[in-house]
């Protein structure tokens, strides 16, 4: 199985130089030159396995330059139970007759980047050996929250590797920002930049691009890489838990055989739903798969007008992982349906850096609709399904996953539509906290206090922990100071790489 750019010009490559390489040197995503199908062998093969056992069965398809006992050693130092504290590793919940809650949130950051970036470095190490690498490896990441927390932990103290993430000063929550300010390990760097996200983006971006950069690295014998979900070894692992939950629903007799179910994601950046598309490709009977946007809703105006623009005022909501108005793996999506045709997908991609905007043909516009389904939910009318989820089904949904179900209500209110479904849960409730608690409890409980506090009052009103690795974030030191301005944020990096220029 070899790996092609979605842009076309650049040649085929390994899974290994892939995940190595990030992204394309012609500026496009790497995709599988073909999506495998999941045989009936396998599927009786994984059928009541470990999350571990049906992990290395899917990345076997997709990983052919990996031998299975590399795979194992990547699968079994990522899914266990020192990172992961439900050793199912992605649960699912029953919470109604038709829908079932998948929990991909029981990682260490209590988000579901962990799910992709715990294994990532495991990979990306494998792949660095494998290919013959000789430099050390240095991950540049901008963060809007849950991304840079969860990349820290992967990839804290891998040998041979260096990461250092970029927050916009004052565009993440107390929780998120303490979570990056106290990371421990000897290879991490944290630093806050001034400016929003955008900069900080844009700062990381520049300086991927600057060849002077690359050079003055490559004499220190280093060398850049991305953990973002536009690199192929973040995407793969989501395919997995899509794989596993319509294996443990057809194990345990939920589903009969072959039975279609629908599948909700609570999207941002079109990764996690982009995983779900392959998995159906692969063979997971789906339905429709449902695209949840929250008032950033371009999402949901192009899967059902075919139009893409990003010429919008930006906004910032109560699901902040979602805030995002250029969701970079819908272009995967577009060279899949396009029956990977780079020409019509470099063409919209370059429209939409020069006008912000760009439209999909009938034909391919037909071929989204008849796949997926999308609306968006309000700030409000995400606080509204939290409690009403709480006090109806007894269970707790973080702003994110909220806004999966109240679109999901809205497609299920819109159609008719009763087969099961499967809802995408991408945060842990704690982890936005003082959202919930606002949403389910009495604002005088709230009175005078401070994130931290209101975690403890929520914990205690709904019989939840707080995960482990939110729980006393207060009380741990902090180990990262460090401002940048947006313009410096190549010598920010210089410094603490040692290098003196
Ligand atoms: C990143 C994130 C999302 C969006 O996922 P994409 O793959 O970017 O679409 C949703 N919810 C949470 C909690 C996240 O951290």
């Amino acid at each position: 199985m070899r790996y092609i750019s979605s842009r076309g010009k650049h040649s085929p490559v390994s899974a290994a130089e892939a995940i190595k390489m990030g992204i394309s040197p012609d500026g496009g995503l790497f995709v599988p030159e073909y999506i495998p199908e999941i045989s009936a062998s396998v599927w009786m093969q994984i059928e009541g396995r470990t999350y571990q056992e049906k992990t290395g069965a899917v990345l076997a398809y997709y990983l052919q330059d990996f031998s299975p006992a590399e795979i194992k050693k990547c699968v079994m130092g990522a899914y266990n139970t020192s990172s992961f504290d439900d050793e199912r590793i992605a649960p699912l919940v029953k919470i109604n007759d038709r829908i079932y809650i998948q929990e991909l949130w029981h990682g260490p950051t209590s988000a579901f980047k962990d799910m992709a970036l715990q294994l990532l470095p495991h990979l990306l190490v494998a792949s660095a050996e494998k290919t013959g690498e000789q430099n050390e490896i240095v991950i540049l990441v901008a963060t809007s929250g849950d991304t840079g927390k969860a990349a820290l932990e992967g990839f804290k103290d891998v040998a041979g590797v260096k990461i250092i993430v970029f927050y916009p000063q004052d565009g993440v929550s107390e929780v998120q920002k303490r979570q990056m300010i106290t990371q421990t390990g000897g290879n991490v760097f944290v630093a806050a930049v001034e400016g929003n996200f955008d900069d900080a983006q844009n700062g990381v971006k520049k300086i991927f691009a600057d060849q002077s950069f690359i050079d003055i690295l490559a004499e220190y014998r280093m060398k850049m890489s991305s953990a973002n979900s536009i690199n192929w070894g973040r995407l793969l692992p989501q395919i997995v838990y899509y794989v596993s939950a319509y294996s443990d629903l057809q194990a345990s007799g939920q589903i009969k055989r072959g039975e279609a179910i629908n599948i909700v994601v609570p999207t941002g950046n079109f990764g996690n739903i982009l995983a779900a598309y392959y998995a159906g490709q692969m063979g997971v009977p789906i339905n429709r798969l449902i695209c949840a946007s929250n008032t950033n809703n371009v999402l949901t105006e192009f899967i059902r007008t075919g139009v893409y623009n990003r010429n919008r005022e930006f906004a910032k909501t109560l699901s902040p992982s979602m805030d995002i108005l250029i969701s970079s793996n819908l272009e995967r999506l577009l060279f899949e349906i396009t029956d990977h045709n780079a020409a019509a997908v470099s063409a919209w991609m370059e429209q939409l850096k020069t006008t912000g905007q760009y439209q999909v043909d009938r034909a391919c516009l037909d071929k989204i609709g008849s796949l997926f389904w999308s609306d968006f939910a309000s700030d409000q009318e995400t606080q509204h399904t939290i409690r009403t989820t709480w006090e109806e089904d007894g269970y707790l949904l973080d702003t994110h996953t909220a806004v999966a179900r109240n679109v999901y209500d809205k497609y299920a209110a819109s159609t008719g539509d009763s087969t099961k479904t499967i809802i995408a849960s991408t945060a842990s409730p704690f982890k936005f906290g003082k959202s919930v608690a606002q949403a389910i409890l009495k604002p005088e409980l709230l009175e005078g206090q401070d994130e931290f506090a209101v975690l403890k009052t929520l914990s205690e009103a709904t019989k939840r922990p707080i995960p482990a690795g939110i729980r006393d974030l207060d009380k741990r030191h902090i180990l990262h100071k460090a401002v940048s301005s947006k313009e410096t944020m190549g010598e920010t990096v210089l410094d603490y790489l040692g290098i003196n220029q």
